[in-house]
């Protein structure tokens, strides 16, 4: 078993103020992989601490200077691949192909993305009154990021502050805490300045509140539940921080008649099983046309019943478990609402698939008959579960997907381009796949409504870490 019970303070690792062990297990096996540390508050004031002392120095820092560690930064990343992919099967159960051509992959796609859009960016500019507009680091950031794509999260967040000068303390999550340890190995070797970049481990209660109310903390930056997201801002808004939020989602997938059928709906259930459906933007609700609604459930009933579970260890196109009991559970329960409420159970249904008694694996699930208002309509499942509902018309269609507390992805299937820029427009989304199109680094990425109200990636990315200054010249016009 691992011993990783230090935290990285200070450009060093170190010991936890006060001994709190707890094991991080590997989903598939319920066994424990290695030993982290809880932390307290003040671990946390040793970390805001370091990173408020950086600031003084690395805030100064150029542009270029900056951008040399993270093209090194991206050297090392693309070395120690192999090793990220791995760490994250091991912590979250990923399977090993989809750890490597997706879970990996994005830590190199949007730090290159990061990287491009700091070549771009003006700090210094000259409005057209005659001011002049800096934009500058935002100073000390708190990060709290997620199990599900834990290394997505992190280079979002961290390559951003540190790309615009400003230093960070990251609390990874709890449960996936190994991927975000070896980035960390990444970041010294690198060669940022001690204090630059701080990580300390522990819940969110304790740890994560601490950030969020530290007075040395200048801005939060969270990536999780919209729970979780709520009590950040409750704890941040005492000292007034900037707080970017990016939390869950319920997107709606809109299929048309006039869709290529057989392409689209498999592609979605593909989508939504995919991470075993612990993604944020997962396509979960499926609005199928009526003209097309039996031969589109006769195609989704296919594509789920040939859907199968595996061993994460193992490469192949299979799903694995999900992240932890407690997972496990919440995915239990909504699919025994959706069966209490009358939905119809295509494929799957509650218990464990067979042969896979041991890690918390749950049978992919879809329904079919769904309306709006059943629980599996309304909240993140965050599991391997599609729910198919009819509608009839665009402007039905429009109506139902818009009716969701959640505002994150919208998908849209259609053969005719003008219907889908029409309904893309009508989304109350931050982002619109259409016919598959894929989400591509340096794009924002980020919610409408109770899906938070942060632009993670690229530009938008950078200036979510950036305060602006004007500067009133007396010879201005
Ligand atoms: P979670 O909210 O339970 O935990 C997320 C992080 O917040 C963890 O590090 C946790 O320790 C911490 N945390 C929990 N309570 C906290 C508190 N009171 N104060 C400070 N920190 C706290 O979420 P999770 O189960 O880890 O992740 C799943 C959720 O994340 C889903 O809702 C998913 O939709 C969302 N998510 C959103 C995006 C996005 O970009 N919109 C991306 C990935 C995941």
């Amino acid at each position: 078993m691992l011993d990783k019970r230090k935290f990285y303070i200070n450009g060093e690792w170190v010991a936890p103020l006060v001994a709190n062990d707890l094991e991080v297990l590997n989903p598939a096996t319920e066994k424990p992989v290695a030993v982290i540390s809880m932390g307290s508050a003040g671990d946390i004031d040793r970390a805001v601490a370091a990173a408020k002392k950086a600031f003084a120095t690395y805030g100064r820092t150029t542009t270029e200077e900056r951008l040399a560690l993270l093209e090194k930064l991206l050297e090392i990343y693309k070395r120690r691949y192999e090793e990220m992919a791995q760490t994250i099967t091991l912590e979250l159960g990923a399977p090993l192909s989809m750890s490597r051509e997706q879970q990996a992959d994005v830590g190199v796609g949007h730090l290159q993305g990061f990287i491009d859009a700091l070549k771009r960016l003006h700090t210094r500019e000259v409005l057209p009154n005659g001011d002049v507009m800096l934009r500058e680091p935002v100073g000390v950031c708190g990060l709290i990021t997620p199990w599900n794509w834990p290394i997505n999260q992190i280079a979002l967040k961290v390559v951003p502050a540190l790309a615009t000068g400003s230093t960070c303390v990251l609390k990874p999550s709890e449960f996936t805490p190994l991927n975000a340890m070896l980035y960390a190995e990444m970041v010294h070797e690198a060669g940022f300045p001690p204090g630059a970049f701080n990580l300390v481990n522990g819940d969110g209660l304790n740890v994560g509140a601490a950030l969020s109310k530290h007075k040395d903390v200048d801005m939060m930056s969270f990536t999780g539940s919209t729970r979780a997201g709520i009590a950040v801002s409750k704890d941040a808004a005492e000292t007034v921080k900037r707080v970017t939020l990016e939390l869950g989602g319920k997107s709606p997938n809109i299929v048309f008649e006039d869709a290529d059928l057989e392409d689209r709906v498999a592609g979605s259930v593909l989508e939504c099983f995919n991470n075993s459906g612990q993604s944020c933007d997962a396509p979960t609700r499926l609005l199928v046309q009526k003209s097309v609604y039996d031969k589109a459930v006769e195609i989704a009933t296919r594509v789920g019943k040939e859907a199968k579970v595996g061993n994460p260890a193992e490469e192949g196109s299979h799903i694995g478990p999900l992240v932890s009991d407690v997972q496990f559970g919440r995915v239990q329960a909504l699919i025994e609402a959706g069966i209490a409420e009358g939905a119809r159970v295509l494929v799957g249904g509650a218990g464990k698939p067979e042969g896979f008694e041991t890690g918390y694996f749950v049978k992919p699930t879809i329904f079919a008959d769904v309306n709006n208002t059943m629980r599996i309509a309304r909240e993140e499942v965050f599991g391997p579960v599609l729910a198919i509902m009819p509608f009839e018309t665009e402007e039905e269609a429009i109506e139902i997907a818009n009716d969701t507390n959640y505002g994150l992805a919208a998908y849209v299937q259609t053969g005719d381009p003008k219907r889908a820029e029409r309904v893309a427009s009508r989304l109350r989304a931050g982002m619109v796949h259409i016919n598959g199109g894929p989400h591509r680094y340096g794009s924002p990425f980020g919610g409408y409504k109770q899906s938070g109200n942060g632009r993670e990636g690229g530009m938008f990315g950078l200036e979510d870490f950036l305060e602006v200054k004007t500067v009133h010249r007396p010879d201005a016009a």
